[in-house]
């Protein structure tokens, strides 16, 4: 009897999950099913457009359903367009890896006002999500507000020339949006200490080869752990970079306490410095970067047959590769439930998705991969399809109907 298992969301952690689950069982059914009719998600929509080589994953990732047999069902969202009672009723397990979609906001007095952006939002922008808003005016002097990776990718991206962007998958709208932004100063605030800041090393010296930037690092004090000593040197190494006019300042230990506006749109931040001395800084947008939230569209609790994967389990920490090990070990759990109960009655599995208009299969998905890298312009390696419409009208196509 074959038994089934559903993952929702095609992001790393359910493809790691998939993989760990067909390498040590074959003849499982796995189906991934994800809400866009795309596979991959932050992969696609999140790893920054300049870094293809962490993209590349998604190489790996479509073996798993070229050669290891896992099927994808896109243009499906479980919550809105099947049910999870029901996906539970038709599989033996199924297992939520749906990601964090939301940007945390921060809790300031002043709040809401315009020119507030989180990252996450942002991103999805940048990157052509097809649910996304339009791009924002981030004004002269953006501040971004946060002490991790994606604030370091926000910056990075902000910061580049045009010819810096060569090679990447940016779309015309957000390579001419960030041509024409005007921007000046770009300020990245940290509420930590330097030496606990999140940033890869790797990273933050990236940001010292940039054709046209001023690097500043606020002083930082000595006195890291090993990680930290890493971050430190990293950030003295592009201290004093000075290559061009766009002025960066890295700026540490600020507690953020509230934030200004004049005609409902941010013009400062207000933040406490470490000896307690309160201190306004001066924006013309605010992004935010720390971290992101579930939807609250799906049950954070597991149960029978119910498992929790990836960031939608973990909180949103961790890198691409930190996804796998934790997909292997939760492989292992839902083998040995699925052996601890060998006479389960049999479950249709996909064919609980058959009311689905629209669904995208990976010919589907294949056909829209094509398209895109056929667009791509000579300094760009992709052009991504950015609405729904257009990748329906690749992917659902049928043989038949193509010309
Ligand atoms: C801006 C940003 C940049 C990053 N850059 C890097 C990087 O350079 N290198 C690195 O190693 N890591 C990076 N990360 C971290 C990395 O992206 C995560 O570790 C990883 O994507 C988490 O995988 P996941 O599968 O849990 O979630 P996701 O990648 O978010 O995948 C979740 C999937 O579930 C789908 N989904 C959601 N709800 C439903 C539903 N109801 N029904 C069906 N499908 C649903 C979504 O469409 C999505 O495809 C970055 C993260 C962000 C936010």
């Amino acid at each position: 009897m074959t038994r089934h298992v559903a993952i929702v969301g095609a992001g790393p952690s359910g493809c790691f999950l998939a993989q760990a689950l067909l390498k040590a069982r074959p003849d499982l059914a796995v189906d991934l099913i994800d809400r866009l009719p795309v596979p991959y998600g932050l992969v696609r929509y999140g790893v920054a457009a300049d870094h293809q080589g962490t993209k590349a994953i998604a190489r790996q990732f479509a073996r798993l359903f070229e050669r290891q047999g896992a099927r994808f069902h896109g243009n499906v969202e479980i919550g809105r367009d099947v049910p999870l009672a029901a996906l539970r009723e038709a599989y033996d397990a199924v297992v939520l890896a749906s990601g964090l979609s939301g940007d945390r906001t921060p809790d300031l007095a002043g709040l809401p006002l315009a020119g507030v952006h989180g990252a996450g939002a942002l991103t999805r922008a940048l990157y052509d999500h097809p649910d996304a808003g339009p791009l924002p005016d981030l004004g002269a002097h953006p501040l971004i507000l946060g002490n991790g990776n994606v604030a370091l990718d926000i910056l990075r991206l902000l910061a580049k020339t045009p010819d810096e962007l060569d090679g990447s998958d940016l779309g015309p709208r957000a390579t001419r949006w960030l041509a024409d932004s005007g921007i000046e100063t770009i300020t990245i605030v940290g509420r930590s200490p330097a030496a606990q800041a999140r940033f890869d090393p790797v990273m933050v010296r990236e940001l010292g080869a940039l054709q046209g930037v001023s690097i500043t690092v606020e002083a930082a004090p000595p006195g890291a752990d090993d990680a930290g000593e890493k971050v430190l040197a990293a950030l003295a190494q592009i201290d004093g970079t000075a290559t061009g006019p766009r002025r960066i300042a890295f700026r540490f230990g600020l507690t953020p306490t509230g934030v200004v506006g004049e005609g409902g749109r941010i013009v400062a931040l207000t933040v406490t410095r470490p000896d307690g001395v309160a201190e306004t800084l001066p924006c013309t947008a605010l992004v935010t970067a720390i971290g992101f939230r579930g939807d609250g569209t799906l049950p954070t609790d597991e149960g029978p047959g119910l498992y929790k994967a990836g960031w939608f389990a973990r909180g949103p920490r961790g890198t691409i590769p930190e996804n796998r090990a934790d997909a292997q070990a939760l492989a292992l759990r839902i083998l040995a439930d699925l052996d601890a109960d060998p006479d389960a009655p049999a479950k249709p599995g996909a064919a609980v998705l058959d009311r689905c208009r629209d669904r995208v299969d990976y010919d589907g998905w294949s056909r829209i991969d094509a398209a895109e890298l056929a667009a791509a312009p000579a300094n760009r390696c992709r052009q991504k399809l950015d609405t729904r419409a257009a990748m329906l009208a690749l992917a659902c196509r049928t043989e038949e109907t193509q010309p």
